[in-house]
């Protein structure tokens, strides 16, 4: 006879097991994870880990500063070290986005995220030595910073497992189980078992759309190659907040070992890869424009140096936010497309989804849970900025 559990969550990594958590926390721990390699080694693992409110869709803002307070107490809550450093997170615009800038600060404060308007002195206190030339305005956010994607991901999974939860690696999912009304019942694993489930949870990222497809579920991902690049100043980067910068489209944040990560933040042309087979550095046009914003912004880093270089992908949407809720097919939910925002957002997405599958309907009234729909592609509705950036793109 077919195994039963109330709820299969297909995927390991960081949402997948934000949600198991999370429905544990609710008291829900007939949950079974299967994950086809090991807990958080997909794109978890690429993750920059970056923490921050600043977004325009309010729904996600309100989602990151779940996740800002449940990091900054992660010792108690998860009971162990998850890599957060609050560091500060800065983001910087030119004079073309000083309205948006503002418009956005001011919905955070409404949201109760603490965040500041600073000028360019403040700036550059925190941030010996850099160039402020391009910019207008800055907001700062004292309690963002960054985390370990990987650490955090493992926290969730072994406090799922403390509460009931099982989690089963090396156990890849083949097909979804239908009725003939079209209905999801469970998976089928390559070995040829089958689980049986009331719900099952799709937390499979760049890897979602195969999945979907085999119950007829055509999700709209798109799979965006991201290089990333550690670089060695030539001494050791001091203690500095994270920074935006939207002017030049580039992040940058310090490293455990004090070298700086740079990581790209312009959409406007991306490059698409095969989750199972894409190129695990930087390419040479990537490097030298980075390393030429990264140039311009610090231009007295004593003796830069490329330490080393990699790259992850994102499951990007049509309009860069996820699809968190039920599929077109009953028993079937959906967790997938994060564009880049998952880490921030996790423990709100395992809030979020233990929410929607239990009782129905978002428990925070900052979160919209219709937002993140399923539906609202095929509606022309996409989930957008209340207040875009020139030049940005939807990746606020
Ligand atoms: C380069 C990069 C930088 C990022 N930076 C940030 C950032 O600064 N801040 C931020 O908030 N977010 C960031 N993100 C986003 C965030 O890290 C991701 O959204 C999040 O880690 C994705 O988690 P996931 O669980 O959806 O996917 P994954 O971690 O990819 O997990 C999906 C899991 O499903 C498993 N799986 C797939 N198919 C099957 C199957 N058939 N059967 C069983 N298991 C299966 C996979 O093995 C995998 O472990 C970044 C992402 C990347 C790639």
């Amino acid at each position: 006879m077919a195994e039963h559990a109330r709820i299969v969550i297909v995927g390991g990594g960081l949402e997948g097991l934000a949600i198991a958590w999370s429905l544990a926390l609710r008291g829900e721990s007939d949950v079974v994870v299967l994950e086809r390699n090991t807990m958080c080694s997909g794109m978890t693992g690429k993750s920059s880990g970056i923490v921050r409110c600043h977004y325009g869709v309010p729904s996600l803002a309100a989602m990151a500063w779940h996740g800002v307070q449940v990091f900054s107490d992660a010792e108690q809550i998860l009971g162990t070290d998850i890599g957060f450093r609050q560091t500060g997170y800065i983001v910087g615009v030119g004079g073309n986005n000083t309205e948006p800038l503002l418009a956005n600060v001011e919905m955070h404060r409404a949201l109760g995220v603490p965040v500041d308007l600073i000028d360019a002195d403040a700036v550059r206190a925190f941030w010996p030595g850099i160039n402020l030339d391009d910019f207008a305005a800055f907001a700062y956010e004292p309690l963002g910073g960054h985390g370990d994607a990987y650490m955090t991901g493992m926290a969730y999974g072994t406090k799922a497992r403390e509460l009931g939860v099982t989690v089963r690696q090396s156990t890849e999912v083949t097909t979804l189980l239908t009725r003939e009304d079209g209905s999801v019942y469970g998976v089928t694993l390559a070995d040829g078992a089958e689980i049986h489930a009331d719900t099952v949870v799709l937390a499979t990222g760049v890897w979602s759309p195969a999945l979907a497809a085999t119950v007829g579920v055509d999700i709209p991902i798109k799979v965006q190659w991201e290089q990333l690049l550690l670089v060695d100043q030539g001494e050791p980067t001091p203690h500095v907040p994270t920074f935006s910068d939207l002017v030049n489209l580039q992040y940058i944040r310090r490293e455990p070992n004090a070298d700086l990560l740079v990581g790209n933040s312009d959409h406007s042309a991306p490059e698409f890869a095969d989750p199972d087979n894409y190129l695990n550095r930087a390419g040479d046009a990537f490097v030298e424009t980075a390393i030429g914003k990264l140039e311009r912004l610090l231009p007295s880093m004593p003796d830069p140096r490329l330490a080393s270089s990699y790259a992850g992908c994102y499951d990007i949407t049509p309009d860069y936010n996820p699809i968190i809720g039920p599929s077109p097919v009953d028993g079937l939910f959906l967790a997938v497309g994060f564009s880049g925002h998952g880490y921030k957002i996790s423990p709100a997405v395992g809030r979020l989804v233990a929410d929607l599958i239990l009782d129905g309907i978002s428990s925070d009234s900052a979160v919209d849970g219709n937002d993140f729909r399923f539906s609202r592609f095929a509606e022309g509705k996409p989930l957008v900025s209340l207040n875009p950036y020139v030049g940005a793109g939807e990746m606020r």
